[in-house]
């Protein structure tokens, strides 16, 4: 694919890829005019190889997570692995292969550590605690809450050698439900980052060394954009930052609105599909800027078409929208494209005990805060009954 500006119209040249997804077939090749063109072609595009000292030295292999499939495919039974990363592809491949197939403990190596979030707290998918009440708290306090759940559910990292150098909420978390287990059985071995590689043997910066058949390295990826022209890739992408330069991301203000991108953004919490689906409409109808919690973003982009779920609007959804966590249902309740079983699909979200425990909380305290001006108090009290009982319904 190709795509260059002409003025007022796109030319896009596309062209079929064998199955390797680099040979062209030439008898392919076509070309269009497009008034509007929207890209869709992924932001976890071109794998980022980290390189370290004396790493061509090494004798076994060395691939990134992009080529791990599980460890049948990639001939690693019996095989001593270091698994480099600490993100969700870094997790996955270590417990995957010190779950099959394990000769040694795999080690994994990671220079920043990391809160290890559990899949589900207290009995609830951890994305269900993402909602609106938590993301209105003060960040410090925000933290404090996430880690100090974190800690209970799974100790503290320190514990597990995680050592995390970054507080909680400030990265993308890395989400595991058995990374633990395997850490305190000894079938995962974390270790700081990589100081040399010599021959077969690695050395840690903590002075620890071993030998390995397989490194793999789950070191993330970079936006790669090669199929649009040099001009229009200077203007949207930051190459050395890997950042685009995108207002919400999704358009730029020197191109206009005739060039968007879908897809390139990452959410802070749950699921990319929300995200998008927010993208698309406001791709059709847009204007102003972006944040990445899905919450956020997702509130403030679809307020500008109108569908930002209002309280006042929904008065019997009320606690789901503020002790509940998000989905795309709740942006089909109000605005365009409304879904007539939009209410009820929010109502089968569950919100957690905790959430339900800490809004019951809120309310006694906002009752006690006016139990001196009666009226008021029974005024507060009312209200916070009937939302919740609706709530619960
Ligand atoms: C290991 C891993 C685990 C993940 N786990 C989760 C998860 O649990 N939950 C979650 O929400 N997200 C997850 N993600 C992120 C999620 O996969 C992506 O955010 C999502 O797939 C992005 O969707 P997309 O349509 O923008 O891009 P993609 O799914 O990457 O699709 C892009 C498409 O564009 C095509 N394309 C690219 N270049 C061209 C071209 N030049 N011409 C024509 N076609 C082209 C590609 O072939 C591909 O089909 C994960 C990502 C990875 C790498």
């Amino acid at each position: 694919m190709y795509v260059l500006n002409l003025g007022e119209d796109w030319k896009v040249i596309v062209q079929e890829v064998e199955e390797d997804g680099i040979t062209v077939k030439p008898e392919t090749h076509r070309k269009y005019l497009a008034k509007n063109v929207a890209i869709a072609s992924g932001h976890h595009a071109k794998p980022t190889m980290a390189k370290f000292m004396g790493q061509d030295s090494f004798t076994g292999e060395i691939i990134h997570s992009v080529k791990y499939k599980d460890v049948i495919t990639n001939h690693l039974e019996d095989k001593r692995v270091l698994v480099v990363g600490i993100g969700n592809s870094a997790v996955d491949v270590a417990v995957n292969i010190a779950a099959i197939g394990r000769e040694k403990p795999v080690y994994l190596s990671t220079r920043s550590g990391a809160w290890v979030v559990p899949n589900y707290i207290f009995g609830q998918p951890t994305d269900l605690y993402a909602n609106r009440l938590f993301l209105a708290l003060p960040w410090k306090l925000a933290t404090w809450i996430f880690e100090t759940v974190i800690k209970v559910v799974s100790g503290d990292p320190k514990r597990w050698g995680l050592n995390p150098k970054m507080r909680a909420l400030q990265t993308q978390p890395t989400v595991s439900p058995t990374l633990l287990h395997h850490i305190q059985r000894k079938n995962i071995v974390v270790v700081p980052n990589i100081q040399r590689i010599e021959n077969k043997k690695v050395y840690f910066i903590n002075g620890e060394s071993a030998e390995f058949d397989t490194i793999i390295l789950c070191t993330g990826y970079k936006i790669d954009l090669p199929f649009l022209s040099d001009e229009i890739k200077q203007t949207v992408l930051d190459d050395n930052n890997n950042n685009l330069k995108l207002f919400k991301n999704v358009f730029n203000p020197d191109i206009g609105q005739s060039l968007a991108f879908i897809g390139f953004v990452q959410p802070a919490s749950g699921g990319i599909l929300t995200i998008f689906e927010t993208k698309n409409r406001y791709y059709h109808s847009a204007r102003h800027t972006i944040q990445k919690d899905p919450i956020t973003y997702n509130d403030e982009i679809s307020s500008y078409f109108g569908a930002k779920p209002e309280l006042l609007t929904n008065p019997t959804l009320a606690w789901r929208l503020i002790f509940g966590s998000c989905g795309a249902f709740q942006y089909r309740l109000q605005g365009p494209n409304t879904w007539s079983g939009a209410k009820e699909a929010v109502k089968k979200v569950p919100v957690t005990e905790m959430m339900n425990y800490t809004g019951i909380g809120l309310l006694v305290i906002a009752g006690l805060i006016n139990v001196e001006e009666i009226p008021t108090c029974i005024e507060v009290n009312a209200i916070g009954v009937w939302i919740f009982l609706n709530g619960c319904k």
